[in-house]
Formats: structure tokens, C-alpha cells, sequence
């Protein structure tokens, strides 16, 4: 018999909690000569076939990473399959290649992948097996942090001193990063990962590098950058013209490094950074337990907001041709790297929903389109923050004023400047879409006549 491990946001070998229980699981049964952990990936049709581009760098930020996996198991003398179509599919052919005796995952919490993982759960069990699942994706889930009279915390501040109180208590429970690796037995690996991603022309799709990702974004920044990154958190986060924070983002997306593991680093460094990665698991425990967020604003008080959605300006948006030089370097840093520093993240968020009143959903549709790092619940609950609507306390009266967050945080235009090579030449717009003023009271009195219909 076989026990399947299913790799999915969890590209890493090390401290991977569903990886060691499975492999657990089979070193405590020595009576199965046989058993071992067969380690699997599927590059998902379900997907895959919504992006509009095959050769999609989140794709091939994930194609890179699984290859590097599959040669970590190879080292290992163990071997990883890879696969390429409807999950379904692909399980029911599993089962009957193999005698596969159980499942095991990490959880993933987004309602597509509850849905799935659920299908297959009721595959295996169908046939006599079973799917065991865990917590790897973040530190603690929605029934961990709760408020002392029971329920989910709606606001970040007591969840995130609930949470600290919680890991002081549950640290050493957490599975220590131990490899445990003399289960993995290798299998026939019939399709080559790279074979498996063809573009319509059955040409392979190119490597990140290829593309020309100059940051490639697929290498880990080494350990000591992170670490002086970490202890002067406070002080640079917010200049997006500065390497000020950790572009770690597309590695907690995709698991290729441990939540865990950083949060151990992060607790002896810098408590401002400890408090971002809180921000990851609250809004994942947001989406844990008020899926409604998913298309809906967390507030129902809000779902009638009379957008103007005036697609040229959303267009104008879009390229980073709003005439507000903050805004237009943020999206063209977007357009063009696949990320965007978190300060400009909430100045284009606020700028589209409350001076240019274009419903939220757009901007985080455009934005899970391009991010690197894309991911539901923080990009849902970032754009959720911004057009007031979502949980925590920011009144939808206050609204950026793009100068000062300029002044504030890019004083020389350095920024701008990097993104925009034709700020202050005539070819950049004389005036902006909207001026602040104007934007700002059209905002209040819209938002104010709709909450108060309401
Ligand atoms: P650092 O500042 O170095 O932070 C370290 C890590 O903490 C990040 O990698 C991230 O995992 C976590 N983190 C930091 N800030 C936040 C936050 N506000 N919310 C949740 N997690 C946070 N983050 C995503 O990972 N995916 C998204 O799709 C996403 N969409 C966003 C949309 C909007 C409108 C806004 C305002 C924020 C969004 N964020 C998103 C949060 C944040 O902007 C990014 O996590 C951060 O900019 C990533 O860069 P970094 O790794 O250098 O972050």
C-alpha cells in the first residue's frame, strides 16, 4: 500500500506538518513492508485555465519550485509526480494505479479548494482509505483565536494579542522542522514536470528567467538579508523608494518557506514584523469564518454603494495614468515587477474606491491578476480595509490624501521617479483624474447618503 502526500501551498520539504505526519504515520507501522509516502503534485486545469496567459510567472514560479522539490526528493532517493489536469481526474486514476491507503494534505482555506479537497476526501474514503488533513498554512485557525465568550475576533488588535498570548502557550507544539525522510521510497516518474506545461503550440513554457524577471522573485532572499530586513522593519516599511521590507510574500503564498519558521525568527527580531505576519493569519481566520467576504463587503451596510465604475478611468487606473504620480508608479510597479510595495497597495486602493468611487471588486480582481503574490483572504481583506467596507475600524470618511502620503513617504520622488520615467516631462498628465478635494467630498457624500439608506 501507499500513503499519497499531496503538495499543493506547500512547496517545501522541511517542517512541512502534513509531509512529517505522513511520513510518521508510515514509520509507526512497521508490519507494511510495503508502505511508504509517495509525494504528488497536480498543476491544476481548474485553474490554470482561467488565467488568460499560459505562461503565467505565478505559474512558472510554481513550475520552478515543484522541479526544485522533485530534485530535492531525487536527492533523497525518493521522487515526486507530477501531474497535469482536473484534480478529479487525476485522483481517480491514482486509485487505481495504486492500493493508495490514505491521503494526507494541509488545509488551504479558500472555498474552491474546501470544495475539491472534500470531493477527494469522499473519493478515497469510498474505496476504504483515508484523507487526513492539517494546519500548515498559517499559525493559528479561526476555532484557535477566539474572544473569551466565544466566536471569532472581527478586529485586529485583541485578535492579535490573543494570538501572541496563544504561541506563547502552544510554541513547542508546533512540528520542529525534524526531516523525516526514510519512507520516501522512489516511484516511476513517467512525465516530466517541464513536459507537462506546454503552451498551445506544445512549445515548453519559458522559465521565470526567460521571461525576463530580472528579481526572478523564485530565490529566497539569504538569511542574513532578511534578518537586517527584520530588525529595522519599523523604521523602513512604509518608503516603498527603499528595499525596506521582506518580499517574502510569494514564498508564504506558495509555502516554498515556513510560517512557522519565520515566526520563530521574528519573535527575537522585531515586533512590528511579527504583527504583519498576525495580519496574514487574521484575515485567513476572516475568510475562515465569514466566507460571505469572498464576492460581498464584511459589512452588509455597504453592499449598496452607488459605484460610478467608469471604465475609462478604471483603465486609466490600470496603466498608471491617473496624473496622481504616487498612484500611476504603483501600478506601473505592478504592471511590470508582479508586486507592489504594501504603503502604495493601500494609497492606489483607496484612490480607486473613494476618489474614483469604483466598487472595490475591480481593483482586487485587477490585482489578483497581476500580484505575484496573490492571495484571497490578504488581498481581499487589503481591499476590503481600503474601501472601508471590511473589519477593522476605518471609518469610510477617512480617505488618503494622496499629496501627503507623497510628502510623507516619498519626499524626493524617488520613487516615482524609478516607475515613471516621464513625471515632470509634458508627456505626463498636467492635472489629476480627480483632484483631492473634489474626490474627497464626492466620496463622503456618497458613502454618508448611502449608509444612511441603509
Ligand atoms: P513585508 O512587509 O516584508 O511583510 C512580511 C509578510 O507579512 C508578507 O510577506 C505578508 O505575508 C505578511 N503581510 C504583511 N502585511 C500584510 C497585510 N497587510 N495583510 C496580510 N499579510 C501581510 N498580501 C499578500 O500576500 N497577497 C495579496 O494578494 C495582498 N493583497 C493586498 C491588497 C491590498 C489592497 C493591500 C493594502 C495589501 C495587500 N497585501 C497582500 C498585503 C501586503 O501588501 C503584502 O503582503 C506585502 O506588501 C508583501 O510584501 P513583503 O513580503 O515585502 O511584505
Amino acid at each position: 500500500t501507499v500513503t499519497i502526500f499531496w503538495h499543493r501551498r506547500d512547496l517545501r520539504f522541511d517542517d512541512n506538518a502534513g509531509l512529517y505526519r505522513a511520513q510518521k504515520s508510515v514509520e509507526s507501522n512497521d508490519s507494511d513492508t510495503d508502505n511508504a509516502v509517495l509525494p504528488i503534485f497536480i498543476f491544476d486545469r481548474e485553474i490554470l485555465d482561467k488565467l488568460p496567459e499560459k505562461a503565467d510567472a505565478r505559474v512558472m514560479f510554481i513550475r520552478d519550485n515543484v522541479q526544485k522539490l522533485a530534485d530535492h526528493y531525487r536527492e533523497m532517493g525518493s521522487d515526486l509526480r507530477a501531474f497535469y489536469g482536473h484534480p478529479l481526474d487525476i485522483w481517480k486514476a491514482l486509485l487505481d494505479e495504486y492500493d493508495v491507503k490514505a491521503i494526507y494534505v494541509n488545509r488551504d482555506y479558500e472555498p474552491y479548494a474546501i470544495a475539491r479537497d472534500k470531493a477527494v476526501a469522499d473519493l478515497i474514503e469510498a474505496r476504504g482509505g483515508s484523507f487526513h488533513h492539517f494546519k500548515d498554512q498559517i499559525v493559528f485557525e479561526s476555532d484557535e483565536v477566539q474572544k473569551k465568550a466565544g466566536g471569532p475576533y472581527t478586529v485586529f488588535t485583541p485578535f492579535f494579542r490573543t494570538w501572541k498570548k496563544n504561541l506563547a502557550e502552544r510554541m513547542s507544539t508546533l512540528p520542529n522542522g525534524e526531516p523525516v525522510s526514510y519512507y520516501l521510497k522512489p516511484y516511476p516518474n513517467g512525465e516530466y514536470t517541464d513536459r507537462l506545461l506546454q503552451t498551445k503550440d506544445h512549445q515548453p513554457v519559458p522559465t521565470l528567467d526567460e521571461m525576463g524577471f530580472e528579481r526572478a522573485d523564485d530565490f529566497i532572499p539569504p538569511d542574513h538579508v532578511t534578518t537586517g530586513l527584520i530588525k529595522n522593519y519599523d523604521k523602513t516599511r512604509n518608503y516603498p523608494n527603499m528595499e525596506g521590507t521582506t518580499r517574502l510574500s510569494v514564498h508564504l503564498r506558495h509555502g516554498t518557506i515556513s510560517i512557522r519558521e519565520k515566526v520563530r525568527k521574528a519573535l527575537a527580531l522585531n515586533d512590528t514584523f511579527v504583527k504583519e505576519l498576525v495580519f496574514r493569519d487574521f484575515y485567513s481566520n476572516i475568510l475562515q469564518s465569514f466566507p460571505h467576504v469572498v464576492d460581498a463587503p464584511f459589512r452588509p451596510e455597504y453592499a449598496d454603494i452607488p459605484w460610478r465604475n467608469d471604465e475609462a478611468e478604471f483603465k486609466l487606473w490600470c496603466a498608471g495614468k491617473t496624473g496622481v504620480p504616487i498612484v500611476d508608479a504603483g501600478m506601473r510597479q505592478l504592471n511590470e515587477s508582479g508586486w507592489m510595495h504594501n504603503r502604495v497597495r493601500m494609497i492606489v486602493a483607496s484612490y480607486l474606491t473613494k476618489h474614483l468611487l469604483i466598487d472595490w471588486r475591480w481593483g482586487e480582481g485587477y490585482f489578483a491578476d497581476k500580484l505575484l503574490d496573490y492571495e484571497l483572504a490578504s488581498n481581499n481583506g487589503g481591499w476590503q480595509w481600503a474601501a472601508g467596507c471590511g473589519t477593522d475600524a476605518q471609518p469610510y470618511f477617512r480617505i488618503f490624501n494622496y499629496d501627503s502620503q507623497q510628502k510623507k513617504f516619498d519626499a524626493k520622488y524617488e520613487y516615482v521617479k524609478e516607475w515613471v520615467p516621464e513625471y515632470g516631462t509634458p508627456d505626463y498628465p498636467a492635472e489629476p483624474l480627480i483632484e483631492h478635494k473634489v474626490g474627497r467630498e464626492r466620496a463622503l457624500d456618497v458613502y454618508k447618503t448611502a449608509l444612511t439608506a441603509a
